[in-house]
């Protein structure tokens, strides 16, 4: 009895360490496919929700995604709100004087999308003498960044900033903006999923995506050190490549 009773207290201990396993928070914004997206069964899915899981695995975290607007997702790390960002987040300078990256698990390329019967034909119609067209981007990225500096402030025209990438391809196809300055693989989702645009054949420039910690974060060490194991072992790869090569 004594025995059995014992066993019992034990399994309730393995249970409740079991529930009581840390949860990290994952700030991220899930119109950015192949990063992240939602599927089919309303699930978050993407490279990014994928080995953030296989980190958080590696160091015994239970991991929640929360999906919020890109442009709060750095303020959202910075104060605690969330434990890391992880949205094919492009290191830049300015982000790295409010935010620790880890090392770089992908890269990504600004790209412009427009429709295939527009009138820009390259990257140097949006800088060319007179030109004058309106670019829409995802608010805060650094498509934002880009054309707001190189074109609109240089007097080329204005930036639509929208909540989501998919507002600015709505924007696109219905005529209220002229093209969409963006990530080259939700570009090419994009450009799958609607008729009558097509991506220009010049890319705009490349870029390291990182994960996102809150400033001198305990986390950010060791979340580096499982990235680096994993990026090593070749299981950073086939998460991309499962999203990447299987269209
Ligand atoms: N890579 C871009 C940036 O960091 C866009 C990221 C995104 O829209 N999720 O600004």
């Amino acid at each position: 009895m004594k025995k059995l009773f014992a066993a019992v207290i034990a399994i309730a201990m393995l249970f409740s360490f079991a529930a009581m396993a840390e949860t990290l928070k994952m700030g991220t914004e899930c119109t950015f496919p192949p990063y992240e997206f939602y599927d089919e069964s309303d699930e978050i899915v993407g490279i990014d929700a994928e080995i953030a899981a296989l980190i958080c695995e590696k160091l015994g975290y239970d991991l929640e995604i929360v999906d919020m607007a890109f442009d709060s997702l750095i303020p959202a790390v910075s104060s605690g709100k969330v434990d890391f960002v992880m949205a094919g987040l492009t290191v830049t300078p300015e982000r790295a004087s409010s935010v620790d990256f880890s090392a770089s698990y992908a890269q990504g390329v600004q790209v412009v999308i427009v429709t295939e019967d527009s009138d820009i034909t390259s990257i140097d119609d949006l800088t060319a003498e007179g030109a004058n067209h309106k670019i829409g981007v995802q608010q805060g990225t650094t498509g934002d960044i880009y054309a707001s500096s190189d074109i609109a402030d240089a007097g080329y025209g204005s930036v639509e900033p929208f909540q989501a990438g998919t507002d600015a391809i709505l924007a696109l196809t219905t005529g209220k903006v002229d093209c969409v300055m963006i990530d080259n693989e939700p570009a090419k989702k994009f450009v799958a999923a609607n008729e009558g645009l097509k991506i220009l054949e010049t890319p705009y420039t490349v870029e390291d995506y990182a994960i996102a910690f809150a400033k001198n974060s305990e986390l950010t060490e060791k979340v580096n050190a499982a990235l680096e194991e994993l990026i090593a072992d070749g299981s950073v790869q086939a998460v991309i490549d499962k999203y990447i090569t299987a269209e």
